[in-house]
């Protein structure tokens, strides 16, 4: 499908009456995407019934987590797993192992993962789990124990089409190893669709460690290629230095951008020629705690710790975490372009100040979408039972990167919208048309909702 043809199925017109600007207050994840889906849905003059259902979750589910300590004790740990739709097809979304995770914040992930998906137009629907527990304090037997229980609780609405879980933060590899396997037990079967995020070995895909990376490098030099820019003459500062920042330094240094600062938890770095990207990455491997720290490539010094984001470089991403950018430092952010590799690093009033000042944002929802990219790739070799080479996964998350964002980027030009508006725009509109194809949902007519 084309762009244009994109733009002429979507009803952009405006409807005044349905506009409900979002406040700027400070609130949950879940208020703020709630607020912004109902908006947009308004704007997009998408009938409230169907509005009302995309809003909530399709299930949500709380399970206990009893697991035997090493020291003979059983703890119960609480576990969520929230499928938010499966309109455009399985749910997808990781499984977070964190002493803060609740059911509200759950509850707003797996919705983002519903909008990301139908973004970036891969056939998921969205979900999220998570396990309120410390992981640090459980050994590795413990934490296999509490992967598998979790499993168990969720296992009769987990698998290949109807939900596949994948790693988040605080979980990895070996946590997806161990969710198979238990899925294995109940299906007699391999199960190797079940979950993505898998070793390679299991059946995991070759660059799904680079893919979110690959997709925000990819986001970024599209937005170049808008603005006429050329990747040589252009300046970049990246936040955090871990799987998704060195990956992203990695793949803009190829394409000829100078990376002239970058920081981690141990401090802000500057090299005005430019850092030896593939010398500072395998040194940051090597090094005890993986960071910067120590690294000795000449001309490389130290800048007050928080200074990268104020630097005045051509192009800021933010791939550390959430609420860097605030109200409080937006006014002293001197780049002249973000990419937002993070989730949600930019605070609403502080994404309100950007914009005001004309910086343009390309939105979290978009520029890091490459990891559940590379999650369908490895979900359809699973399904097929092959394997593709690293070229042609990180084909397949650059040409889905490039297409969504020229498609949020010609509907922002038309409709003179920040790039955030655009992509929610797109991805409400996808995800409501999908539940509307489903469910024959017609305002004031029997539909399939309520006759099922
Ligand atoms: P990571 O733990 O591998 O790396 C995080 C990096 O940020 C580390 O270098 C850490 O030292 C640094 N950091 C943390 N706090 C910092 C601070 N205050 N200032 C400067 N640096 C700081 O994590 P990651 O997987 O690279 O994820 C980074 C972000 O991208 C997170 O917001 C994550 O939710 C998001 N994200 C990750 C993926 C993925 O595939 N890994 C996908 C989508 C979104």
């Amino acid at each position: 499908m084309t762009y244009l043809s994109q733009l002429h199925e979507l009803d952009i017109s405006e409807h005044p009456d349905a506009f409900e600007p979002v406040p700027v207050v400070e609130r949950s994840m879940n208020e703020y995407l709630q607020a912004r889906v109902k908006t947009t849905a308004g704007i997009l003059g998408i009938d409230p019934g169907l509005t009302a259902v995309l809003l909530q979750p399709e299930r949500e589910l709380i399970v206990s987590v009893p697991v035997q300590m090493d020291d003979g004790q059983v703890e119960v740990f609480e576990g969520f797993r929230v499928q938010h739709s499966m309109a455009r097809g399985p749910a997808k979304g990781g499984v977070r192992f964190h002493p803060e995770v609740g059911l509200d914040e759950i509850r707003a992930l797996a919705m983002l993962m519903t909008l990301k998906c139908a973004l970036v137009n891969i056939p998921f629907g969205g979900a999220k789990g998570g396990v309120r527990c410390n992981p640090k304090q459980l050994s590795q037997r413990e934490l296999e124990r509490l992967t598998r229980q979790y499993t168990l609780r969720i296992l009769p609405f987990i698998g290949p089409h109807l939900d596949i879980p994948a790693p988040d933060l605080n979980t990895n590899e070996q946590v997806m190893a161990w969710m198979m396997e238990t899925i294995r037990i109940r299906d007699g079967a391999a199960a190797i669709a079940s979950v993505t995020g898998k070793p390679v070995a299991l059946g995991g895909s070759l660059g799904r460690d680079h893919a979110t990376g690959k997709g925000v490098a990819v986001a970024a030099l599209a937005l170049l290629g808008r603005l006429q820019r050329d990747p040589a003459d252009t300046t970049v500062a990246i936040q955090g230095f871990g799987k998704v920042g060195a990956a992203t330094a990695r793949f803009l240094a190829e394409a000829g951008c100078h990376i002239v600062a970058l920081s981690d938890l141990s401090g802000d770095y500057y090299a005005p020629a430019g850092f030896d990207v593939p010398t500072l990455t395998r040194y940051v491997r090597d090094a005890s705690g993986h960071m910067i720290d120590g690294f000795n490539q000449p001309g490389v010094r130290t800048i007050d710790d928080g200074a990268l984001l104020e630097m005045p470089v051509d192009l800021l991403i933010p791939a550390a975490m959430e609420n860097q950018i605030t109200a409080e430092n937006a006014d002293r952010v001197r780049a002249q372009l973000i990419v937002e590799a993070a989730n949600a690093p930019i605070t609403e009033d502080a994404d309100t100040m950007l914009a005001g000042r004309g910086i343009p944002v390309v939105p979290d929802i978009l520029a890091n979408a490459g990891g559940v990219i590379a999650s369908h790739a490895e979900w359809v070799q699973n399904l097929q039972s092959t394997s593709w080479n690293v070229e042609r996964v990180d084909c397949y998350v650059a040409s889905r990167i490039e297409d969504a964002f020229a498609a949020v980027w010609d509907l922002a030009e038309e409709f003179d919208l920040s790039m955030r508006e655009s992509a929610y725009r797109l991805a409400v509109k996808r995800t409501s048309e999908a539940l509307r194809l489903r469910t024959g949902w017609e305002p004031g007519a029997l539909s399939l909702l309520n006759t099922l």
